[in-house]
């Protein structure tokens, strides 16, 4: 804005300076050309006079009245009263011979001739001048045609104190028939006032406006003034007039005009600057709206992931002071996925607000909530020294965020994981605190979620480890020496004839020794390399499977599998390789796939049981909704889970639980499995309670599949110990 006026102002500056600087160059040429128009008017003035003078001195009539004898009244009327009268002049003197006044005039009137006389001093100079012309052979030039005109002597004189253009010619035939002798003329003398009517005459003709004649300049800025001085180089007079200044004239006539332009060109200016200024500040609130979002979260409005990362780098560059500790929070929902799925995808929007809202109500005022996407939100708490004021806070998260949502009109449970950690000793990478964060979140998420947890060293050592056998597994799935499968052979309702048995990995690590799965599954299923160890139990399993017709294999399948589309296309590719039944296939899930990608999971299972491979639902119990899971999702077994089975005593609690649990199962046609049967007494339970399967340690361990084909050719219920695998 201020750019624009300062602009404006500049070229309204400039251009009046330009005009200014024009007008006045016009006036001073005007001026000059003023002065030189007097300058010669003055000149054309001494000239005139002479000229007017000769329309009576070169006359014959002239010298016949003055000689021999003066004719007064007739001199008077032609040489006098004539000049007055038909030219203006203001006095007339004629000389004899002798330089004698003979005659004078005054104002129009003859005179005496004191006057005359006395005026001889002044007028000598120029009769001296006309003598010596005369004498000189001016007149004998004349005369002869080589001067175009007689003698003349003229100039400015002050005549009795009066200013005057005195003018001297001599009085001669026109004829020739009058022989004067040479020096014997008379001589008639013309003077012109350089007073008031004078200068308004010069006005009038020479369109020189209120010209004066002034000894003194009178120093008014727009009167022009031109020094005269006589011939002799002495200054006599000014004559002064009004300039015509016509520079100024047109500025008198412009400025207005200009002024109402500039004035104009401010307004549009103005406007226009006004406009864009608006427009400016319109994109500018554009800019910062797009800022903002690109900054926040479209939900919930709190800061994204990106803010969060900058703001934390940014509270640990100012380092934490030992009064003003900083922690970070990283906070997960438990069952979002869970409420997302059921309830839909508009549903899990309205309850990640809602819990957002929950979140804001508890942070302090100088703390920064994010969310870093999907479920995950992060605070970066200030506090007092020491962990009790985050563990606090973390508790009243937890608790908060533990009370049921209503979402839809249901009531939806969702928890919360947490883990902290604090910015120590000055600690200022903002990505060691949010990877210690992180670890934390990992470590209260696998202990049991719904729980806060500090971040320790030891938990970043667990990570390492997982780090160290992640690359392992990496290792031992590009060769063939190290991963098998075993299988664990399941027994009918008498549990002696085995009806199939079911894969499981095994990996035999040169370093590490025999790794569980319970350790490495997880660690592949985190970075994916649970796709190529299943497809690789899937495969033996098949193999084993197509030499085994009528026999049940199965096979174990990671969510993560599930979770990929393309999943149901592998598992047919590779029962067509083998050329197993897909009737002998049992898949075996566990309830997470159905708590987190519910239609994914129905999909795939529907594409199965139609060709005819049966669903097992693994580790039943353990899970949340179990039994409602069942009334939804088409499975054909439970597997229930060791827990339950290895505390199954008579009286205990378990017995009632299981009694349920095949209760329900039968009534829905769904088929049971004991897992992890150790005892005598447990298969006597179980198979009072109506178990339908058996599995575990007293039948069989998990053993190769060599021994498994073995068994399977001689079906008994025990193996020799040298055959586990
Ligand atoms: P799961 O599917 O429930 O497998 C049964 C687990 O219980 C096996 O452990 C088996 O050795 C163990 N077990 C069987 N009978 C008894 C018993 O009487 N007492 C006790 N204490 N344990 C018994 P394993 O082989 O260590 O496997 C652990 C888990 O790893 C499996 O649990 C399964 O969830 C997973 N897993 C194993 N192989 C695979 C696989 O190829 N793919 C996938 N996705 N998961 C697998
Ligand atoms: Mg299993
Ligand atoms: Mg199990």
């Amino acid at each position: 804005m201020t750019a624009v006026t300062i602009g404006l102002v500049t070229t309204a500056a400039v251009t009046l300076g330009f005009i200014l600087w024009s007008a006045q160059g016009v006036d001073e040429r005007s001026l000059e050309h003023e002065i030189n128009l007097a300058r010669h008017v003055i000149s054309a003035q001494l000239d005139r006079i002479p000229h007017d003078q000769e329309s009576v001195t070169i006359w014959d009539d002239s010298i016949n009245h003055l000689k021999p004898a003066l004719d007064t009244h007739w001199v008077d009327v032609n040489l006098g009263v004539w000049m007055s009268d038909f030219f203006g002049h203001d006095e007339v003197i004629v000389l004899d011979a002798s330089n004698r006044p003979i005659y004078a005039m005054a104002e129009g009137e003859m005179t005496g001739l004191e006057a005359a006389r006395d005026a001889l001093p002044t007028l000598n100079p120029l009769i001296s001048e006309l003598r010596r012309k005369i004498s000189g052979g001016g007149l004998d030039a004349y005369e002869a045609g080589t001067a175009p005109n007689p003698p003349r002597a003229s100039d400015l004189v002050v005549v009795h104190g009066v200013l005057s253009l005195v003018s001297m010619t001599p009085i001669i035939s026109d004829s020739g028939d009058i022989v004067q002798a040479r020096g014997t003329e008379y001589i008639h003398v013309s003077m012109v006032h350089l007073a008031a009517a004078y200068a308004g005459r010069l006005g009038e003709e020479y369109l020189i406006p209120d010209a004066s004649f002034t000894e003194a300049a009178s120093g008014v800025p727009d009167r022009a003034m031109l020094p005269l001085s006589n011939r002799a180089g002495r200054f006599i007079t000014f004559l002064e007039w009004t300039r015509t200044s016509p520079g100024q004239a047109m500025l008198n006539q412009t400025i207005p005009a200009i002024a109402g332009a500039f004035l104009i060109a401010g307004i549009i200016a103005f406007l226009l600057v006004d406009q864009l200024w608006r427009k400016s500040r319109a994109l500018e609130a554009g800019r910062a709206d797009a800022e903002h979002q690109a900054r926040h979260d479209r939900l919930t409005g709190l800061p994204n992931r990106a803010n969060f990362e900058a703001e934390l780098a940014h509270v640990l560059a100012e380092r934490p002071t030992r009064e003003r500790r900083i922690s970070l929070l990283m906070l997960d929902l438990d069952r979002f996925k869970a409420v997302n799925d059921t309830l839909g995808h508009r549903a899990g929007d309205d309850l990640i607000r809602a819990v957002s809202q929950r979140l804001r109500q508890l942070v302090a005022p100088g703390d920064h909530l994010a969310r870093l996407g999907g479920d995950e939100f992060a605070l970066i708490h200030f506090h007092a020294p020491g962990p009790d004021d985050p563990l606090a806070l973390s508790k009243r998260i937890i608790e908060a965020l533990g009370k049921p949502f209503d979402v839809h009109g249901s009531e939806a449970f969702v928890g919360a994981s947490i883990g902290i950690a604090t910015a120590e000793g000055g600690e200022a990478d903002s990505r060691e605190v949010a990877r210690k964060a992180d670890i934390a979140l990992y470590e209260a998420k696998a202990t049991g979620r719904n729980r806060a947890v500090f971040f320790e060293e030891s938990m970043s050592e667990l990570l390492q480890n997982r780090h160290m056998i992640e690359g392992e597994l990496r290792e031992a799935l590009r060769r063939d020496d190290q991963l098998s499968v075993a299988f664990q052979p399941l027994y009918g309702a008498d549990h002696t004839s085995m009806i199939g048995a079911e894969a499981l990995a095994r990996w035999h690590n040169p370093r590490l020794g025999q790794v569980s799965p319970a350790h490495f599954i997880s660690i592949a299923e985190s970075s994916g390399l649970i796709e190529r160890l299943g497809q690789f139990v899937l495969r033996q399993a098949c193999e084993l499977g197509a030499k085994w017709p009528g026999r049940t294999i199965a096979v174990n399948m990671s969510p993560v599998q599930l979770r990929n589309p393309r999943f149901p296309q592998e598992v047919f590719a590779v029962l067509r390789e083998t050329g197993m039944r897909p009737g002998d296939l049992e898949l075996e899930i566990t309830e997470g796939i159905l708590l987190e990608d519910a239609s994914i999971a129905s999909e795939a299972l529907h594409i199965f049981r139609s060709s005819g491979i049966r669903i097992a639902l693994d580790d039943f119990g353990t899970g949340y909704s179990s039994l409602n899971y069942l009334k939804r999702y088409p499975v054909d077994r439970i597997k229930i889970d060791r827990s339950f089975v290895s505390q199954l005593a008579p009286g205990h609690v378990s017995v009632a639980i299981v009694e349920a649990m095949v209760r329900l199962a039968h009534a829905l046609k769904i088929e049971v499995t004991a897992e992890g049967v150790e005892t005598e007494e447990q298969v006597k339970v179980l198979t009072d309670l109506g178990c339908n399967i058996f599995q575990g340690f007293l039948l069989s361990p998990p053993i190769t599949a060599a021994a498994l084909e073995a068994m399977l050719g001689h079906p008994v219920r025990h193996v020799d110990d040298a055959k586990v695998a």
